[in-house]
């Protein structure tokens, strides 16, 4: 890479790195999870490490926080406010603790004691006592300059307003953590996405009134500014803490060797979804106050402490209960409800079981502790189960054989080809008494894939079902809309939206319709193979009758299963009575066979705006029918932009840029021989 692209590079991912800062610090919304966050910072510090000469007194290896928010008065704080340096393995310790001993001269084997505290996950807050008063109370802002939320923090409980001891100093920094409990956040409403960002958001109000309707707690660890004091160590100055009449953690540990620090972490790790507050890892600091002070700090955190990390992608937590969920074609998916626990910032509660035979492969049991894997957008999943720790009443799971929607029968499939049975149990239930399988099979029908009925999402699905608006497929065409009208959330705008939304829906393309109606087996790609053979919806409608059913393994790429499962479709007279109802309020275009060599062979098309009595479906089959393509970006890759009524102009003039031809309606009409 060249010096400039590295440059561009890295600016880049600072420039995101701070967006994400102010959306966390600031927001108390983060725009992503910390795994995501941690990464990106991580490659910013690489590419810091590798080019010094980037750094600069902004980057983001030096600074802490976010700068303090407008809304509230700065304070700068005596003694900065920093952040840790973090660790993820019992490596990350060792380097840890040999930089130390390099740094103090001491040898190899010296073995260093460390003051252990749970890191709570919750906003940090230093409180300035003045001859024993509360006088000022601070955020840490960007480390320098804090936010001045003395008025808040006095409506917390935990923080002592006066203090009587004889010890305690004419002048001192408290500092400490605020959070909210794990039982508090669930009463919360749904604004925040785990708790550190509810007790950082209830905390830092304009108003403090509101700060004191949210149960905030708060917990000591260190001090700032000290005017004197003879304390020799942290352990001590915890045990002060205490005497003084703050809440310190029951946790904390002295702890000395590595070996000893990961055993007390894995520990802790396994039994932080029984604390009632969010721990996102353990801090260790060098006891000693000299030791701490030789040491000193880096950049923007103290050289003599370090933040093990727990697991940003994997937590222990407890199986509390196994639900069976019902999908659009019957398959049971089990779903363990666990104790919440935060893994990486998002709070998970329901993590998945897969199947029955993982169920039983896995020896999975209600109550047992189990490990919760949550990575990527990927869907979380019970990993394993740590049987040694089952008490003497557990019991196997036994997976239901009857549908727990329906109470109708559920079977495993046999499959032929491998000679065993499917994994997966599925309800049996095909005539829409399966309450989960019809509604599910509805989600589907109205989904972004198939109808795209803009607005009509999952949640509406659910409430219109539960209000018998709807049932079967074609309902959605007979909606009570002056019952919908008089709901909760509902209006003029955004009935008439939807009925406009369902309208627009009703012109549809025949692969789409057949991939609508959720026929098992019958994905895209299989409904795409199959319009295109069937041409159009009276040949569909009639495959059973015709006999023409055996014809389709003809098509490469649908074979037996496909064509079993088209068979059970068709032999069910509530399904033809649906397509009889569909057809009479939809119309389903006839499938074109692509000409390969039509006369827009190798031109990209593009759409903005609402075209004239057109559907965008059917001006897209329009351009297929002539060998055309349909792009959705305007790219080099374009050749012509057809505006409708209430284009979006970026995506004109980002064409008229790249010297693509803007085409309107008519012009392209007349280019298809068609006028309109
Ligand atoms: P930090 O988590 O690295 O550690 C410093 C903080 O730990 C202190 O300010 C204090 O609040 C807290 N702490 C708790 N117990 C303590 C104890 N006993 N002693 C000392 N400190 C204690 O803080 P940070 O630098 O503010 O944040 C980094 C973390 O925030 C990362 O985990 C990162 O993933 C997350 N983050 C996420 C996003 C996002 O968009 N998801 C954005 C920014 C930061």
């Amino acid at each position: 890479m060249n010096d400039n692209l590295i440059k561009k590079n890295y600016l880049k991912k600072t420039k995101l790195l701070n967006k994400y800062n102010k959306f966390y610090y600031d927001k108390n919304n983060p725009a992503v999870n910390d795994q995501e966050y941690d990464q990106l910072k991580k490659d910013v510090l690489e590419i810091e490490k590798k080019y010094p000469r980037l750094v600069s007194k902004k980057s983001p290896s030096l600074k802490v926080g976010f700068k303090p928010s407008k809304i509230f008065n700065k304070i700068k704080h005596k003694v900065p406010m920093l952040s840790l340096s973090n660790a993820f393995d019992e490596e990350d310790l060792k380097n840890f603790e040999k930089k130390i001993l390099n740094f103090l001269s001491l040898k190899k084997n010296t073995e260093i004691e460390y003051s252990t505290e749970p890191k709570i996950d919750g906003i940090s807050a230093s409180l300035t006592y003045k001859k024993g008063i509360l006088a000022t109370g601070l955020s840490r802002g960007d480390g320098i300059e804090g936010e001045d939320i003395t008025e808040n923090l006095k409506t917390i409980g935990d923080i002592p307003k006066k203090i009587l001891s004889k010890d305690f100093p004419n002048e001192i920094d408290i500092r400490g953590e605020v959070f909210i409990t794990k039982k508090d956040f669930k009463k919360m409403d749904e604004k925040f996405a785990n708790a550190r960002n509810a007790a950082s958001g209830s905390l830092r109000q304009k108003n403090p009134s509101e700060t004191k309707k949210i149960p905030l707690k708060f917990i000591a660890y260190t001090f700032g500014y000290i005017d004197s004091h003879k304390i020799k160590a942290q352990s001590d100055f915890l045990s002060i803490l205490k005497n003084w009449g703050f809440k310190t953690s029951q946790f904390n540990k002295t702890i000395k060797g590595i070996k000893n620090l990961t055993s007390h972490h894995k520990k802790f790790e396994g039994k932080r979804f029984n604390l009632d507050y969010d721990v996102d890892g353990i801090v260790y600091k060098v006891n000693k106050f000299d030791l701490q002070k030789r040491l000193g700090f880096v950049a923007n955190a103290p050289r003599w402490a370090i933040a093990h990390k727990f697991s940003a992608n994997s937590a222990i937590s407890k199986i509390l209960n196994i639900d069976i969920q019902v999908g659009r074609t019957g398959a049971l998916t089990p779903v363990a409800k666990i104790e919440p626990v935060n893994i990486g910032g998002v709070v998970v509660s329901n993590a998945t079981l897969h199947n029955e035979d993982e169920i039983n492969r896995k020896d999975i049991r209600i109550e047992d502790i189990a490990k919760v894997e949550r990575a990527g957008d990927v869907i979380p999943h019970v990993v394993s189960v740590d049987k040694s720790k089952r008490g003497s009443n557990s019991k196997k799971y036994i997976f239901p054989e009857r549908c727990p929607s329906c109470g109708s029968k559920t079977a495993k499939d046999f499959n032929e080809t491998t000679n065993k049975f499917d994994a997966v149990r599925r309800c049996l239930n095909e005539d829409f008494k399966c309450e989960k399988i019809a509604m599910e099979g509805l989600k589907h029908f109205v989904s972004k894939e198939a109808l795209n009925i803009d607005g009509f999402g999952k949640k509406i699905v659910e409430k219109f079902w539960e209000l018998k608006l709807i049932k079967f497929p074609q309902d959605i065409f007979n909606l009570d809309f002056v019952k919908i009208k008089e709901l909760d959330g509902w209006g003029d705008l955004s009935v008439s939206n939807l009925k406009y939304a369902i309208e627009k829906s009703k012109k549809i393309s025949l692969d789409k319709f057949i991939y609508s109606l959720g026929i098992r087996h019958i994905g895209q790609e299989n409904a795409k193979l199959l319009a295109q053979h069937l041409k159009n919806f009276e040949n569909f409608y009639k495959l059973l009758k015709t006999d023409n059913i055996e014809n389709l393994s003809n098509i490469d790429g649908i074979g037996e299963t496909q064509i079993k499962s088209i068979r059970v479709f068709f032999s069910n007279k509530i399904n033809l009575d649906i397509l009889e109802k569909l057809n009479k309020n939809m119309k389903v275009f006839d499938s074109i066979s692509t000409k390969k060599g039509g006369i827009l062979k190798n031109k990209a098309f593009m759409f903005t705006g609402k075209l004239k009595e057109m559907s965008r479906a059917e001006a897209k089959s329009l351009v297929e029918q002539k060998s055309g393509k349909i792009i959705s970006n305007v790219n080099r890759k374009l050749n012509y932009l057809v505006i409708g009524e209430k284009p979006t102009n970026k995506k004109i003039k980002k064409a008229k840029e790249l010297n693509i031809k803007v085409l309107t309606q008519d012009e392209w009409m007349k280019m298809l021989n068609k006028t309109s």
